[in-house]
């Protein structure tokens, strides 16, 4: 069944659910640690469940198909005006609907080498040809991404902090960019791991969302929020793109719960901020292991790290295993063609510890 371009996606590879993982090794799911999906470690805000509780005497209703209230507390955010944001079920969803919303099947999308696997999912989806640019550094190549939007690109995919590798383009080289694309082609901004950004890193992509017609700035309450299991993400575009985007997306593909929590967890900055310094010192922690064990890194923007296991095509997969079988989760990314990498979240100091000793035992017993 179906066209061709669909039978040729390779579907994505998700991390392995605790219980999976507990019954296949024989392990508690007590005592696994998963540092495989970029979670918060300190999982969902009181203030949320707080928000959800009372929501939930409402959930005879359908959602909000619009989400008034989530837009105007993200309006008031971001200044913007309300018709400025599109609503995702996760930014995944945001990120399908702009392929489908931009682009037709024969034209072309841009990504980088290294970047998001949901990018090669969402332009297969429309049939869209990729131009995947080759990574400098493991990160976005900017430069030779802008020379590589040929005539029949509509869309560019650029993800900032980068999943898997954590490598950061900084604002100004963003800005250089924008100001090469085609007004015709629409420059997606992923930045689902903002929030962990330090104070110095930080940039005002809202500002240029006001500048540039052709920009959408993708966000999420999966990472810092710790809201992934709720599935909400949103876009800020000018209307000229959330117009087409909400041609296209269904229409409450929002849940009631995901929309309350959402508002109480943008508001919770003691929860952001706890979460940012727990990964900041939880970051510290695992280069200063890493650094020890005499293993190469990628140095990481995000709440996660890139970790070089050994130098064999096997490697990943196979300290994979090992970890997996002292019940230790994380995320082996031969399918990004890093099979000697793995890449590992950020977790609380406890967990990390944990995640530290079971890779030098992993890595003792590969020599
Ligand atoms: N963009 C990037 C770069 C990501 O790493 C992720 C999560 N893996 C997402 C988007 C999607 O996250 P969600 O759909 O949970 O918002």
């Amino acid at each position: 069944f179906g066209p061709e371009y669909v039978r040729a996606i390779a579907p994505y590879q998700a991390g392995k659910p605790i219980s999976e993982v507990a019954r296949e090794f024989g392990l508690d799911e007590e005592s696994i640690v998963k540092l495989a999906s970029n979670e918060n470690p300190f999982g969902v805000p009181e203030s949320a469940q707080r928000a959800m509780a009372r929501a939930v005497a409402e959930l005879g209703r359908y959602p909000d198909a619009n989400g008034y209230d989530l837009k105007q507390a993200l309006a008031k955010r971001y200044d913007v005006p309300t018709e400025w944001i599109t609503l995702g079920n996760g930014s995944n969803d945001i990120l399908e609907i702009a392929a489908h919303a931009f682009v037709e099947q024969g034209q072309a999308v841009v990504y980088s080498q290294y970047s998001f696997a949901v990018y090669a999912l969402a332009t297969q989806g429309v049939g869209a040809r990729h131009i995947v640019v080759p990574a400098k550094n493991h990160g976005h190549d900017l430069d030779a991404m802008a020379d590589a939007i040929d005539a029949d690109t509509r869309l560019v995919f650029i993800a900032n902090p980068n999943n898997p590798t954590g490598t950061f383009v900084t604002g100004a080289e963003i800005e250089a960019f924008l100001a090469k694309v085609p007004a015709n082609v629409v420059v997606v901004l992923d930045e689902a791991y903002n929030e962990f950004l330090s104070h110095e890193d930080q940039y005002e992509s809202a500002e240029w969302v006001r500048k540039y017609p052709n920009l959408l700035v993708s966000r999420t309450f999966s990472k810092a929020y710790g809201l992934a299991g709720l599935r909400v993400g949103f876009a800020l575009a000018q209307p000229g793109l959330t117009d087409l985007m909400n041609r296209i997306r269904q229409p409450f593909n929002v849940n009631s719960l995901a929309q309350a929590a959402a508002i109480a967890a943008l508001n919770d900055s003691e929860f952001l901020e706890k979460s940012a310094a727990n990964n900041a010192a939880g970051y510290r922690q695992f280069v200063e292991a890493f650094e020890q064990m005499g293993l190469e890194y990628v140095p990481s923007h995000g709440n996660f790290v890139l970790v070089k296991v050994g130098n064999d095509l096997a490697a990943g997969a196979r300290v994979n295993l090992a970890l997996l079988k002292q019940g230790v989760i994380v995320r082996p990314v031969g399918n990004y063609g890093l099979p000697e990498w793995l890449r590992i979240s950020i977790g609380l100091p406890q967990e990390n510890a944990v995640l530290i000793t079971a890779l030098q035992k992993a890595l003792a017993e590969d020599r």
